[in-house]
């Protein structure tokens, strides 16, 4: 007879589109870092589900802002307010430094949010003429599957099959400054950046760029948009990456861990001469703001502040990546970082060292192709990464 995990991996391939290659392993219990299977097997999760789960898995403080909220009021639309949402918008726009949030439930619905607020603000303040703004982005970028952000995508795959694409997008290379001055035209509205790019493989741009990147924008009236849902709330060893170049873009986008990996909640966070372009009708969703994603986000932004949760990436991180470092194998091309954002670019697939470091019981899954990305809940501590780093020697080294 199989085991019940064999069943239910049948089960999803056999009922399910085909659009993902999990690793063969089902989880069916989690708390902290570690997950279990059905048969009781044990994991480290090294993914944390790409950073949604930064608070770790089922943190109490969270799971109890759930249930509380559970028991009161879970969905309201915004035909009404709600009395989750305004202690949110508060609480977020003071973390950002911003003015004004937008609530939407999944990083590409925020993405999409990014984008028409550009547009809207390119017409309606900067002055482009009508069906003209540009948004410039780069290649390698990950911004989710819906239309626009396939648009936006350097990656045939994530395309093929689904244009007419998007118009007004033009891509530079990722991290070219001279690029990005050459790409801007008077209709350009803004650009999109990833402050890290995650599925790229964890690329840093070289030091100074985004700060550049930053003020060459102000200087052309073109709007600077991070795209931080994945680097963002504390991952890279910052609240916001951005920091690490010490600038504020003129826009967050934020999703993943700011429902704790709880409760889907995403948003875009702006100044109000910039957020200001909406009015009643021009955007929204039944979801967005909803008093559950609203209670579950503040209880994981509170987590993320109370624990220092960036403090502590940034240590271990460095402590981890110190390590990796160490291990000796000519497949090993780089070992790269910030925080517990790491990527190790090998020479050949990483597929097979991911199979190989589930069996010594760690989950990480490669990205594109040839990097394996290690990115555990901020709440590990220094001796589970200790215990992950003999494993990783195992099949690394
Ligand atoms: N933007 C970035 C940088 C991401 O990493 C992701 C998800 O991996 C997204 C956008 C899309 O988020 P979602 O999958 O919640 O739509």
């Amino acid at each position: 007879a199989n085991t019940k995990s064999e069943q239910l991996i049948e089960q999803s391939e056999r009922y399910g589109a085909n659009n993902y290659h999990p690793l063969p392993i089902v989880i069916s219990d989690a708390e902290g870092v570690w997950v279990r299977d059905p048969e009781g097997n044990k994991y480290m999760d090294m993914l944390s589900a790409y950073s949604a789960v930064n608070q770790g898995h089922r943190h109490p403080k969270i799971i109890q802002a759930l249930k509380d909220q559970a028991d009161r009021v879970t969905l309201t639309s915004r035909a009404f307010h709600n009395d989750q949402l305004g202690p949110w918008y508060e609480k977020i726009c003071k973390m950002a430094g911003k003015e004004m949030a937008l609530p939407m439930n999944t990083g590409a619905e925020a993405v999409e949010t990014a984008i028409k607020t550009a547009r809207r603000w390119a017409y309606d303040v900067k002055g482009i003429p009508a069906d003209k703004a540009e948004i410039i982005a780069c290649t390698g970028n990950f911004h989710g599957r819906t239309m626009a952000a396939v648009s936006l995508s350097s990656d045939e795959e994530y395309k093929r099959g689904f244009g007419p694409m998007l118009s007004g997008i033009k891509l530079i290379p990722y991290g070219d400054l001279e690029a990005l001055k050459g790409a801007i035209t008077p209709n350009t509205a803004a650009f999109l950046i990833e402050p890290i790019q995650g599925e790229a493989g964890i690329l840093i741009p070289e030091e100074g760029f985004l700060k550049a990147a930053f003020e060459h924008c102000k200087e052309n009236n073109v709007l600077f948009i991070a795209d931080e849902i994945q680097a963002g709330l504390g991952r890279s060893g910052k609240m916001f990456a951005c920091e690490w170049e010490g600038f504020s873009p003129d826009m967050y986008i934020l999703g993943k861990a700011l429902g704790g990996g709880v409760f889907p909640i995403s948003c875009v966070v702006a100044d109000k001469a910039i957020l200001g372009v909406f009015n009643p009708g021009s955007h929204g969703s039944t979801f967005g703001g909803n008093p559950m994603a609203c209670a579950v986000s503040i209880a994981s932004l509170d987590v993320l502040v109370e624990e220092k949760l960036a403090d502590r990436s940034l240590e271990l991180g460095e402590y981890f990546i110190g390590k990796l470092k160490q291990i000796q194998n000519p497949a090993i091309k780089e070992v790269r970082g910030r925080g517990l954002f790491i990527g190790i670019e090998l020479s050949e697939p990483a597929r097979k060292y991911c199979e190989a470091l589930k069996e010594e019981g760690l989950l990480c899954k490669e990205t594109h192709d040839t990097v394996i990305r290690f990115a555990p809940p901020l709440i590990i501590t220094k001796e589970e990464i200790d215990w992950a780093i003999e494993r990783i020697q195992n099949v690394l080294a």
